[in-house]
């Protein structure tokens, strides 16, 4: 059995829970550490988890909505935490005491045997990003956060998984006619920024298989999309209800998200 739950998503912060249990194991890999320490620990509480129960931290890239509270979560907890040599080196090398666990593109992560992730590289424009596949042998979740375009490269790792978390960052009608900046629109919607939701949808169209059963729209910016132009767009691609999408919003993530 895999589950996972978006504790929080959007440009002030990314933290996704996954979980995996095979027989009596039960192990659990936090992914990025974006949002505060507090509000980690109360959002794993209302997930009925604490800090104390997991196994593993996985920061898939520099970014502070990524990287966030890492190194005190992992250095008071003592939790070992993989993330890219480029990663790490864009962070600055901070003194992990033991802790750090380089992961590498395609190399996959065993999780005391309840699952493995499996990195894999992404464009975006960060230093090495990962982004990961999970699977427990017959369950495969993937979950991305941040890819600047629908690149055919990430879709063998989506492929024939049962559920995904997926960035559907903005709608490109609302970036271009907001107000941000012109450098920073080109930066969002350049090939190593933010997905569209329209080339979320692309993604979705090209990996559409009987087995995907549930999608979460995540990295919504609170500045350039709508939870319900992310779910129109993403439903049309699987030829879905809107309805059927979920979100990961910024306060409140998403609902637990189970295959198997
Ligand atoms: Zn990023
Ligand atoms: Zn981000």
């Amino acid at each position: 059995m895999l589950r996972f739950k978006s504790l929080g998503s959007g440009s002030s912060g990314n933290t996704t829970l996954i979980e995996g249990r095979s027989g009596t194991t039960t192990r659990r890999l936090l992914i990025d550490c974006g949002l505060g320490i507090r509000t980690i620990a109360e959002r794993l509480g209302e997930a009925g988890n604490a800090i104390a129960q997991i196994d593993a931290i996985f920061i898939t890239h520099e970014h502070s909505d990524h990287v966030g509270c890492m190194e005190k979560l992992a250095l008071r907890h003592g939790i070992p935490v993989w993330m890219s040599h480029g990663t790490y080196t864009a962070i600055g090398e901070p003194e992990l005491h033991g802790l750090l666990r380089i992961a590498h593109h395609n190399e996959a992560i065993d999780l005391g045997g309840a699952f493995e992730a499996l990195p894999f590289a992404v464009p975006h424009d960060a230093r090495e990003p990962l982004h990961l596949r999970c699977s427990d042998g017959s369950h495969h979740v993937a979950v991305l956060t941040d890819l600047g375009h629908a690149s055919s490269s990430v879709i063998p790792y989506i492929a024939g998984c049962q559920a995904l978390l997926i960035e559907a960052n903005h709608d490109v009608g609302m970036l271009q006619s907001g107000r941000y900046p012109a450098f920073l629109k080109r930066r969002i919607g350049g090939a190593n920024g933010h997905l569209a939701n329209e080339q979320t949808g692309e993604l979705l169209r090209a990996i559409n298989h009987p087995q995907l059963q549930r999608v979460v729209a995540a990295h919504l910016s609170a500045e350039n999309n709508r939870p319900e132009l992310a779910r129109v767009a993403l439903a049309e691609a699987l030829d879905w209800s809107p309805d059927d999408i979920d979100i990961a919003y910024q306060r409140g993530g998403s609902p637990w998200i189970q295959v198997g």
